[in-house]
């Protein structure tokens, strides 16, 4: 059983089956099919706003060239501390910008406040020549930690960027997670709380390799199919993957993917609460569950050939402090786990279940 990531499962059913019947006859190359138009259409009536939209292979893919259209060269782009632009994208931001400087802003549960980024904002001054200029801000719905900014907060956000004359990105690789998290609109999470560019991850949550960058200011997308195929990202058979967003969204699908691996996270979590010595560093909000575990229940549940994720992060609440017996640990759930995978592991750490043999 692996809980690591929702990363490590294939499709859902819906999505693979979409791209079976794409699979036939011909079709235009580089995205000029009719399952492309579809996916922009059906993109555009999810955000009931006109979008350009951009399919490409992965999320950092979307993040670095969303970023790049965002920022000259010698800007600043402010993100959390331990956001997945800076930490996990090996450099791609800072290479597709040409060199921008990412300016990561510290903050509980993967989370700033708009007082952080105002004080951020003071030490990089507009027109002094020995300073990056502000460019952009870029947020995560779902964090780096599961958490969730609320609606308010994303407004409150977007609008000291917009004081400071920033763009507005957010990093929407576990899009849908959120959503349904908040019980909003995806208009209202973005365009209407002052976000002018989504990465919208699809893979994680059902597609094979599939994200969009969205444009809500069609304008601002004028040259981002150069910049695309500059980097790589333009696909040939490109049908294929407007295949996977049509299957993707086609009936809410994504949001009942999304739903269901969102309440196998409220079960997993609730759970640990009957688990001794299980602590929350924050709540579980989307589908990831971060937890401090006894290292004689992390034990227990590897030798049972449960995989989760050791996690580590700067992100902890004042106080909160893990011990030398104690391990910190990520699981994330997906579209894919089942119930009795969730008892199972509560079981194991509850230590009521015989452990089967290790894979
Ligand atoms: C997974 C993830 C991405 C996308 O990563 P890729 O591995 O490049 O597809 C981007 N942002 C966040 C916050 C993620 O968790």
């Amino acid at each position: 059983m692996n809980l690591a990531s929702d990363n490590v499962v294939g499709m859902s059913r819906q999505v693979l089956d979409t791209l079976i019947a794409a699979n036939g006859g011909g079709e235009p190359a580089y995205g000029s099919d009719s399952w492309t138009a579809k996916a922009e259409a059906m993109l555009a009536q999810v955000f009931e706003h006109e979008v350009s939209v951009f399919l490409v292979a992965t999320g950092t893919g979307a993040n670095a060239l969303a970023l790049a259209a965002m920022t000259p060269p010698w800007g600043a782009v402010f993100c959390h501390s331990e956001s997945h632009v800076i930490d996990d994208e090996c450099g791609a931001p800072e290479m597709f910008t040409d060199g921008a400087k990412l300016v990561g802003i510290p903050g509980v549960g993967g989370k700033f406040t708009p007082a952080d980024l105002e004080e951020t904002l003071s030490r990089y001054v507009p027109g002094v020549v020995k300073s990056v200029q502000p460019s952009a801000l870029s947020i995560s719905q779902v964090t780096e930690a599961g958490t969730l900014y609320s609606l308010d907060e994303i407004r409150a956000l977007a609008a000291v960027a917009k004081a400071h004359r920033l763009s507005v990105h957010l990093d929407g690789a576990r899009f849908g997670n959120a959503v349904v998290a908040l019980g909003c609109t995806p208009a209202e999470m973005t365009w209407k709380a002052g976000v002018d560019i989504v990465s919208f991850g699809a893979t994680k949550n059902g597609a094979m390799a599939c994200e969009a960058v969205i444009f809500f200011d069609r304008a601002k997308a004028e040259n981002f199919q150069y910049r695309r195929k500059r980097s790589g990202h333009t696909v040939s058979k490109g049908r294929l993957l407007g295949a996977q967003m049509v299957g993707y969204l086609e009936n809410g699908h994504w949001l009942d993917n999304a739903r269901h691996a969102n309440a196998m996270a409220q079960r997993l979590s609730a759970g640990f609460a009957s688990v001794p010595g299980a602590r929350l560093p924050w709540p579980t909000e989307a589908n990831e569950i971060f937890v401090v575990l006894p290292a004689a229940v992390a034990a227990a549940l590897t030798a049972d050939g449960i995989r989760f994720a050791p996690w580590g992060s700067q992100s902890l609440p004042a106080g909160f402090v893990i011990g030398a017996d104690e391990r910190f640990l990520r699981f994330v759930t997906s579209f894919a786990t089942e119930a009795e995978q969730i008892e199972r592991v509560l079981a194991v750490a509850r230590g009521t279940v015989a452990m089967k043999a290790a894979e």
